[in-house]
């Protein structure tokens, strides 16, 4: 008998599931896809797109083909998990007997005053698009504050101040600059930015954000032209509003064999969806770990499809790479459960890895459609006791 296979999402997570389970099921299941465009949104370059840079745009079906993956493009509107079907908006019903819950996230508000109204961001294609247009519209001299010195913060902050020199850029970060890196990657970042002509204020919290300016909590008025929200990425909110187990972070709650407990035909996989279990605990939304859950996944429906026993994710870190700008990068390495080692590589060779690393993603997507089930990741092979002995 076929199973019907359907993976909601045409990210990194939902495109590795797909490829991967419709190569290595054969005549064992048939997949479809759904994904509300048409085109593969590489989102760990959407601050290049805002800052000025064309990153080729992909057609799914280009990604997909010889694969045997249906896809149906439109937007997942409802799941209903007892009826076993999906409602995709202008494209109908679509039944499964296991699914694959991908879809990702989105940014993350906060309780700041105006920041829906005023502020930009770079966590989806058109809201890139429509930052890039405001920034292109800029004078020589205009300012732009970027709220949130995250990974995504320091990128795009780095991005603009390099590709368009003559605005003024200014990177607020809650706390310190470069939490989460060694001392070593705190310094390489710092004195990136500084060549860029980045301004950095730590400590600095935003109270409000007004059409031209910025208040931080302490009172003070910063002018602004341009302000754009880095602080963070939010799960997709279908889970929650189907009713679905969701976690605190409202992420689609699944055990480490990626399933949702309650519904054993529902796995998941990428930053929609928390995991609990010793294995991976704490995974933070990347398109590092979204791979590597998408390829999980699909191994583990093969398995429930042929009545094998399913495997528990396990995974470790390796490293966190960020670009600054085109000429300059980081790679951080870290330990298996993401704490920062000494080790790094910056400037122009940091730069060089962390753009073979954005390539890797497809290419990895091209590998495993030629060679299904090639992809692999840090920490797959680790044992159970050892998992916990790392994390302890
Ligand atoms: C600017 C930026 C830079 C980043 N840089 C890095 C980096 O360097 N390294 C790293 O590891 N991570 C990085 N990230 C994070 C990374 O992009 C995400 O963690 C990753 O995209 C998660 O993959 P995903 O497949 O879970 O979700 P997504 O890539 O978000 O894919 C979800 C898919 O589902 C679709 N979808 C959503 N809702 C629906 C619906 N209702 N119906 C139909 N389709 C729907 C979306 O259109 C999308 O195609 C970056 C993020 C940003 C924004």
């Amino acid at each position: 008998m076929t199973a019907e296979v359907v993976v909601l999402g045409a990210g990194y997570a939902g495109m590795m599931a797909a490829i991967r389970l419709a190569r290595r099921a054969g005549a064992r299941a048939r997949v479809t896809l759904v994904n509300e465009s048409p085109y593969f949104v590489e989102r760990i370059r959407l601050h290049q797109l805002a800052a000025g840079h064309t990153p080729r745009r992909r057609p799914l079906s280009s990604l997909l083909r010889k694969t045997q993956v249906r896809l149906r493009v439109g937007r997942v509107a409802a799941i209903e998990p007892r009826a076993r079907q999906i409602q995709v908006e202008a494209a109908g019903t679509l039944g499964f007997d296991f699914l694959v819950y991908a879809l990702g996230s989105g940014r993350r508000d906060a309780s700041i005053e105006g920041l829906a109204e005023h502020a930009y961001d770079v966590a989806a294609e058109d809201s890139a698009n429509a930052l890039r247009q405001r920034l292109i519209a800029l004078p020589k001299g205009a300012r732009v504050s970027v709220i949130g010195a995250g990974l995504t913060g320091l990128e795009l902050a780095a991005e603009i101040a390099e590709a368009r020199p003559g605005l003024r850029v200014t990177l607020l970060a809650s706390s310190e600059l470069g939490d989460g890196l060694s001392p070593a990657g705190k310094v390489a970042v710092q004195t990136a930015l500084a060549e860029l002509g980045v301004e950095v204020r730590s400590q600095a919290r935003v109270a409000a954000v007004g059409r031209s300016a910025l208040e931080l909590t302490h009172g003070e008025a910063l002018a602004s032209d341009v302000s754009v929200w880095c602080g963070g990425l939010s799960a997709s909110p279908l889970a929650r509003q189907m009713g679905l187990p969701v976690a605190p972070s409202g992420q689609l709650a699944l055990d480490d064999l990626l399933r949702v407990p309650s519904v054993p035909q529902i796995f998941g996989a990428g930053d929609g969806v928390g995991i609990t279990g010793v294995s991976a605990p704490g995974l933070r939304m990347a398109c590092a770990t979204a791979m590597p859950l998408g390829a999980h996944a699909a191994d583990n429906v093969l398995r429930a499809i042929a009545g094998e026993p399913l495997e528990p994710f396990r995974f470790a870190y390796w490293m966190r790479c960020i670009s600054l700008g085109r000429k300059r990068g980081l790679i951080q390495r870290v330990s298996g459960t993401d704490e920062p080692l000494e080790k790094v590589v910056s400037g122009r060779l940091g730069a060089k890895l962390k753009e073979s690393v954005c390539r890797f993603t497809l290419t990895a997507l091209a590998i495993e459609r030629v060679f299904p089930g090639t992809y692999s990741w840090p920490g797959k092979g680790s044992t159970a006791a050892a998992a916990e002995a790392t994390i302890a």
